[in-house]
């Protein structure tokens, strides 16, 4: 039986290749390989469809959070209050610029950063909050908005896996004083290699960023600052400028598709995702929670379904309070339970804007095939 990937790139690349190859081969023939009008046209469609000021392209999400901090002036000495539960680079992005992550819980439903937690970590050393949109829904911002208002904090969306969400009728990316974005290829926005963008409608904080992405370069050979070789290359930018009048297409198939899982798993034993009903989710991961134990635990059901030929993985296993590099932090198992509860139980199920109503039937039918054989157990 055919395998049912857990993204297939292939299925979106063929569904729009005219646009793609030719894409390129404009690139190619103008050989205009870093900066020039195909990065600037990005940056400003990408500033248009969010509705912000300004927008710059950067080598990646990781080179965005890092840019973001190094911009507000927040390094060495400050905290960033952000989530436990999140891919790495969040928090290795705070720790880059020389500041301490400083890990809040998280909601138990959305998995999103817990407003009600914040404030207890606040100390005169805290400069900025970073939500994370996780798996496509937005966190909640009024909260955390109105908290670093009473605060003097800066806040930072990442916004890596909340392309094409809406957070009260306004897009992710729109909400704070900055966004990080990630165009890994992966992401429900994505190049064919490596890209990322930082947006806010703070023009001088964008200037900024776009210097230090740059060497701190203001002339072709003058040097103001420190800064880095964190440029989206022109390529990356002519693919995503041929891709964005898709988004909107993309995310709708995959609220449908997310709608559909719902609807095949109702009833079950299965937790699906919890979508707040002021939001719009943009399901970068269809993520549903197994709580069981012993041989039915959600590595079984893992197993399993790969043996399946499911692609299936863990959105994410470790929690960072528990990543080996901050062991130093002292902060142990039991600190943060919601977090280390979710990472137990979290698996992530094929989602793509081309996937299926078949695939997503034997995709719910493997699951079923486990959790089945676990209750009579
Ligand atoms: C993908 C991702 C990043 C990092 O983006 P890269 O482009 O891979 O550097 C940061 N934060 C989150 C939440 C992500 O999902």
């Amino acid at each position: 039986m055919s395998q049912i990937p857990l993204v297939d790139l292939k299925a979106q690349y063929l569904s729009i290749k005219p646009e793609i190859d030719a894409a390129i081969q404009r690139v190619l023939d103008s050989t205009a390989f870093i900066h020039g009008p195909e990065v600037t046209a990005f940056e400003e469609e990408f500033a248009r469809y969010l509705g912000v000021r300004a927008a710059v392209g950067v080598a990646s999400g990781t080179a965005a959070l890092h840019l973001a901090l190094l911009a507000f002036d927040i390094g060495p000495g400050d905290e960033v209050i952000t989530t436990p539960h999140t891919f790495y680079a969040t928090a290795e992005a705070i720790a880059q610029a020389g500041a301490t992550p400083v890990f809040v819980d998280i909601q138990a439903d959305t998995c999103n950063l817990d407003p009600t937690r914040i404030e207890a970590a606040i100390t005169p050393r805290t400069r900025a909050i970073i939500p994370v949109h996780l798996y496509g829904q937005a966190a909640d911002m009024d909260e955390i908005l109105a908290i670093a208002r009473r605060h003097g904090l800066r806040v930072i969306e990442d916004a890596a896996q909340a392309h094409g969400a809406h957070y009260r009728g306004r897009p992710c990316g729109a909400l704070a004083d900055a966004a990080c974005f990630s165009f890994y290829p992966s992401k429900n926005l994505g190049c064919y290699g490596d890209g990322g963008m930082v947006t806010s409608d703070d023009e001088a904080f964008i200037a900024r960023v776009r210097r230090l992405r740059d060497h701190g370069r203001v002339g072709k050979y003058e040097h103001v600052e420190l800064g880095w070789g964190y440029r989206l290359d022109a390529l990356q930018a002519a693919i995503l400028r041929a891709k964005l009048p898709h988004l909107e297409t993309w995310v709708a198939q995959r609220r449908a598709a997310a709608q559909r899982y719902n609807e095949l798993f109702a009833g079950s034993e299965v937790v699906t995702p919890a979508e707040r009903e002021y939001n719009r989710h943009a399901y970068y991961s269809y993520v549903i929670r197994w709580a069981g134990d012993g041989s039915a635990c959600r590595d079984d059901l893992v197993a399993h379904l790969t043996r399946s030929g499911i692609g299936v993985v863990i959105h994410y296993p470790i929690p960072m309070h528990l990543q080996p590099v901050y062991r130093s932090m002292g902060l142990g198992r039991g600190t943060f339970p919601v977090a280390e509860t979710v990472a137990d139980q979290v698996l992530s199920l094929p989602l793509y804007s081309e996937i299926t109503p078949e695939q997503q039937a034997r995709v719910v039918e493997a699951v079923f095939a486990f959790t089945r054989r676990s209750q009579l157990a």
